[in-house]
């Protein structure tokens, strides 16, 4: 089975985009290797599923055009005097190609990039052009794409543990203010109970007539 995975990622264009309802071309390739339809990756045209047809030893399918259109050679650009630093593209982007900080100027790694146009969408002032590069370009791009975007996994998975962590530490932070006032009122309890044995011995000590009435209230005022 592992074997097969390796051989169907490895005919698979490595766009890292998600087009197949997976999230990405490995995922894919495993879903294939359990009996999925192998018709799904439309970015990698017929010749993809021309390849992997044979390696299952099946050519009943062509292509699912419902999953998307079949992507060209190119890298995004970002037209930096309308960027606006909103960082919505670096979240977009499988594999981590784009660079920059909140409010500033945003940036595309060419050699990183494969083209897979998901981050032109969710720019908000429409500044992500496409450009056209050659084949081999592409392929170079592509080919460590499944490294960085398993980075991007990990990363991913890492600020969501970290998001959580803040989470339950916030939750203690509340529950701790709710435990020490919780002791607060205790406290306060505690002394209206002591006030409480103070008047009960007082009124002991006028029940044994070891002082008088007048100076009994007296102290019961000082309590
Ligand atoms: S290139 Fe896109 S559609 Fe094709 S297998 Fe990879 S993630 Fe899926
Ligand atoms: S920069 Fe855009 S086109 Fe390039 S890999 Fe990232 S999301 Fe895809
Ligand atoms: S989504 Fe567009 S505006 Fe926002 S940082 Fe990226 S390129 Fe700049």
């Amino acid at each position: 089975m592992t074997n097969l995975i390796e051989l169907i990622n490895a005919e698979l264009p490595q766009f890292q985009c998600g087009r197949c309802d997976t999230p990405g071309c490995r995922p894919y390739a495993e879903e294939i290797a359990k009996g999925s339809p192998h018709n799904r990756c439309v970015p990698g045209g017929q010749k993809t599923l021309d390849k992997i047809s044979i390696l299952l030893n099946d050519n009943s399918l062509s292509l699912d055009h419902d999953y998307g259109p079949e992507l060209k050679p190119q890298v995004a650009n970002i037209i930096e005097d309308d960027c606006i630093g909103c960082t919505k593209c670096i979240d977009a982007c499988p594999v981590d190609a784009i660079s920059g900080a909140p409010n500033l100027m945003h940036n595309v790694i060419n050699d990183l990039c494969t083209g897979c146009e998901l981050c032109i969408e969710p720019c908000p002032v429409d500044c992500i052009e496409l450009v056209d590069i050659n084949e081999e370009q592409a392929l170079l791009a592509r080919s460590h794409s499944e490294y960085f975007f398993d980075l991007k996994v990990e990363l991913d998975h890492r600020k969501k543990k970290k998001a959580k962590m803040n989470k339950n530490i916030s939750k203690n932070v509340d529950l701790a203010g709710l435990i020490n006032q919780k002791l607060e009122n205790r406290n306060l309890d505690k002394g209206l109970a002591l006030k409480k044995l103070q008047l009960a011995m007082l009124d002991s000590h006028k029940t044994e007539k070891h002082i008088s009435s007048a100076d009994l209230e007296e102290l019961k005022k000082q309590l």
